[in-house]
Protein backbone atom coordinates (compact mmCIF):
# COMPACT_ATOMS: atom_id res chain seq x y z
CA UNK A 1 0.00 0.00 0.00
CA UNK A 2 2.69 2.44 0.96
CA UNK A 3 5.02 1.53 -2.08
CA UNK A 4 1.95 2.55 -4.23
CA UNK A 5 1.39 6.02 -2.89
CA UNK A 6 5.32 6.71 -2.72
CA UNK A 7 5.80 6.13 -6.49
CA UNK A 8 8.03 8.57 -8.04
CA UNK A 9 6.43 10.97 -10.14
CA UNK A 10 7.23 10.85 -14.27
CA UNK A 11 10.49 12.88 -14.48
CA UNK A 12 8.70 15.05 -17.69
CA UNK A 13 6.27 17.60 -15.61
CA UNK A 14 4.65 19.95 -16.99
CA UNK A 15 3.80 23.39 -15.10
CA UNK A 16 0.44 23.38 -13.56
CA UNK A 17 -1.27 26.78 -16.03
CA UNK A 18 -4.15 28.30 -14.21
CA UNK A 19 -7.09 28.57 -17.18
CA UNK A 20 -9.38 30.70 -15.21
CA UNK A 21 -10.17 32.27 -12.11
CA UNK A 22 -13.70 33.25 -11.67
CA UNK A 23 -13.82 36.08 -9.43
CA UNK A 24 -15.87 36.73 -6.86
CA UNK A 25 -18.45 40.04 -7.59
CA UNK A 26 -18.04 42.12 -4.30
CA UNK A 27 -22.22 42.05 -3.52
CA UNK A 28 -22.13 38.61 -3.00
CA UNK A 29 -19.68 38.11 -0.20
CA UNK A 30 -20.76 36.86 3.04
CA UNK A 31 -24.34 36.17 1.58
CA UNK A 32 -24.46 32.72 0.28
CA UNK A 33 -25.48 29.53 1.78
CA UNK A 34 -23.18 26.43 1.75
CA UNK A 35 -24.23 23.66 -0.68
CA UNK A 36 -25.72 20.42 1.44
CA UNK A 37 -24.70 21.81 4.51
CA UNK A 38 -26.53 22.58 7.44
CA UNK A 39 -23.78 24.62 8.79
CA UNK A 40 -24.56 28.27 7.17
CA UNK A 41 -22.04 30.10 9.41
CA UNK A 42 -19.20 32.12 7.52
CA UNK A 43 -16.73 31.35 10.27
CA UNK A 44 -16.23 27.72 9.01
CA UNK A 45 -14.37 28.89 6.04
CA UNK A 46 -11.61 30.43 7.94
CA UNK A 47 -11.61 28.76 11.72
CA UNK A 48 -11.20 25.29 13.01
CA UNK A 49 -10.14 21.95 12.15
CA UNK A 50 -11.25 21.36 8.62
CA UNK A 51 -14.58 19.74 8.12
CA UNK A 52 -16.20 16.95 6.15
CA UNK A 53 -16.13 17.24 2.88
CA UNK A 54 -19.34 18.76 2.13
CA UNK A 55 -22.29 17.61 0.63
CA UNK A 56 -23.18 17.53 -2.97
CA UNK A 57 -26.86 18.50 -3.96
CA UNK A 58 -27.94 16.13 -6.86
CA UNK A 59 -28.56 19.38 -8.89
CA UNK A 60 -25.29 19.59 -9.00
CA UNK A 61 -24.22 16.12 -9.68
CA UNK A 62 -26.61 15.83 -12.23
CA UNK A 63 -25.28 18.96 -14.09
CA UNK A 64 -21.90 17.23 -13.72
CA UNK A 65 -23.22 14.18 -14.87
CA UNK A 66 -24.63 15.79 -17.93
CA UNK A 67 -21.55 17.83 -19.09
CA UNK A 68 -19.33 14.64 -18.89
CA UNK A 69 -22.05 13.30 -20.82
CA UNK A 70 -22.79 16.03 -23.84
CA UNK A 71 -19.93 18.39 -23.79
CA UNK A 72 -16.24 16.49 -24.00
CA UNK A 73 -13.15 18.27 -22.81
CA UNK A 74 -9.56 17.18 -24.03
CA UNK A 75 -8.40 16.08 -20.56
CA UNK A 76 -10.42 14.38 -17.60
CA UNK A 77 -12.15 16.69 -15.82
CA UNK A 78 -12.14 16.84 -11.54
CA UNK A 79 -14.95 18.39 -9.75
CA UNK A 80 -13.91 19.35 -6.39
CA UNK A 81 -15.91 21.38 -3.86
CA UNK A 82 -13.45 23.32 -1.55
CA UNK A 83 -11.63 26.07 0.09
CA UNK A 84 -10.89 28.77 -3.02
CA UNK A 85 -8.78 31.74 -2.37
CA UNK A 86 -10.86 34.34 -0.63
CA UNK A 87 -11.61 36.43 -4.14
CA UNK A 88 -12.47 33.63 -6.12
CA UNK A 89 -15.43 31.45 -6.60
CA UNK A 90 -14.12 29.05 -8.53
CA UNK A 91 -10.82 28.17 -10.80
CA UNK A 92 -9.72 25.91 -13.23
CA UNK A 93 -6.31 24.69 -13.63
CA UNK A 94 -4.76 22.47 -15.75
CA UNK A 95 -1.42 20.01 -15.56
CA UNK A 96 -0.45 17.49 -18.37
CA UNK A 97 -3.29 15.24 -17.58
CA UNK A 98 -6.11 17.01 -16.21
CA UNK A 99 -8.13 20.14 -15.71
CA UNK A 100 -9.20 20.23 -12.14
CA UNK A 101 -12.23 22.55 -11.47
CA UNK A 102 -12.41 23.63 -7.84
CA UNK A 103 -15.56 25.43 -6.63
CA UNK A 104 -16.32 27.29 -3.55
CA UNK A 105 -18.00 25.08 -1.30
CA UNK A 106 -19.93 28.19 0.70
CA UNK A 107 -21.42 29.11 -2.85
CA UNK A 108 -25.20 29.08 -3.01
CA UNK A 109 -26.18 26.13 -5.70
CA UNK A 110 -27.35 28.78 -8.10
CA UNK A 111 -24.33 29.84 -8.17
CA UNK A 112 -22.27 26.90 -7.73
CA UNK A 113 -23.54 25.88 -10.88
CA UNK A 114 -23.50 28.96 -12.75
CA UNK A 115 -19.99 28.80 -12.17
CA UNK A 116 -19.58 25.38 -12.71
CA UNK A 117 -20.82 26.11 -16.41
CA UNK A 118 -18.55 28.57 -16.74
CA UNK A 119 -15.01 26.49 -16.03
CA UNK A 120 -16.71 23.65 -17.90
CA UNK A 121 -16.66 25.97 -20.85
CA UNK A 122 -12.74 26.47 -20.29
CA UNK A 123 -11.98 23.02 -20.19
CA UNK A 124 -13.80 22.49 -23.02
CA UNK A 125 -12.56 25.29 -25.12
CA UNK A 126 -8.51 24.95 -23.54
CA UNK A 127 -5.90 25.47 -26.40
CA UNK A 128 -2.14 26.23 -26.56
CA UNK A 129 -2.88 29.72 -26.74
CA UNK A 130 -4.65 29.45 -23.62
CA UNK A 131 -1.44 28.43 -21.96
CA UNK A 132 0.84 31.40 -23.81
CA UNK A 133 -1.66 34.37 -22.13
CA UNK A 134 -1.37 32.74 -18.78
CA UNK A 135 2.53 32.41 -19.31
CA UNK A 136 2.73 35.32 -20.60
CA UNK A 137 0.74 36.94 -18.22
CA UNK A 138 2.57 34.93 -15.78
CA UNK A 139 6.02 36.36 -17.16
CA UNK A 140 4.19 39.99 -16.39
CA UNK A 141 4.16 40.69 -20.13
CA UNK A 142 0.16 40.82 -20.38
CA UNK A 143 -1.78 42.72 -17.73
CA UNK A 144 -4.98 41.03 -15.51
CA UNK A 145 -7.63 42.72 -18.17
CA UNK A 146 -5.57 40.91 -21.08
CA UNK A 147 -5.08 37.20 -19.61
CA UNK A 148 -9.02 37.71 -18.60
CA UNK A 149 -9.39 38.85 -22.21
CA UNK A 150 -7.30 36.17 -23.67
CA UNK A 151 -8.81 32.85 -22.01
CA UNK A 152 -12.53 34.29 -22.25
CA UNK A 153 -12.01 34.81 -26.07
CA UNK A 154 -14.44 33.57 -28.71
CA UNK A 155 -13.70 29.67 -28.59
CA UNK A 156 -14.49 29.89 -24.83
CA UNK A 157 -17.50 31.62 -25.37
CA UNK A 158 -19.07 29.21 -28.16
CA UNK A 159 -18.26 26.68 -25.91
CA UNK A 160 -19.75 28.41 -23.11
CA UNK A 161 -22.92 28.46 -25.38
CA UNK A 162 -22.93 24.45 -25.81
CA UNK A 163 -22.47 23.98 -22.28
CA UNK A 164 -25.67 26.04 -21.56
CA UNK A 165 -27.42 24.34 -23.90
CA UNK A 166 -26.39 21.28 -22.39
CA UNK A 167 -27.47 22.19 -19.14
CA UNK A 168 -30.51 23.89 -19.89
CA UNK A 169 -32.26 20.63 -22.15
CA UNK A 170 -30.62 17.44 -19.51
CA UNK A 171 -30.88 18.87 -16.38
CA UNK A 172 -33.56 21.96 -16.10
CA UNK A 173 -35.78 20.76 -18.69
CA UNK A 174 -34.91 16.97 -17.77
CA UNK A 175 -38.16 15.11 -17.13
CA UNK A 176 -37.84 14.79 -13.05
CA UNK A 177 -37.16 11.06 -13.19
CA UNK A 178 -35.77 9.43 -10.60
CA UNK A 179 -32.64 7.64 -12.38
CA UNK A 180 -29.65 5.26 -10.24
ZN1 LIG B 1 -13.26 32.21 -16.79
Amino acid sequence: MAAGKRRQKPARTEPVRVVCMHKRPALALGTSTPVGSPDRSPRSRSHGKPRKAPAVSRHVRETVAALRQHCPTPLPVAVKLGRVPDHVEGQTIRNARQFTVRLDRTLDESTLVNVLLHEWAHCCSWSLTHDRVYDEYEAGKLSWAEYEAGTHDGAFGLAFAKVYVAYSTQVLSAPATRKK
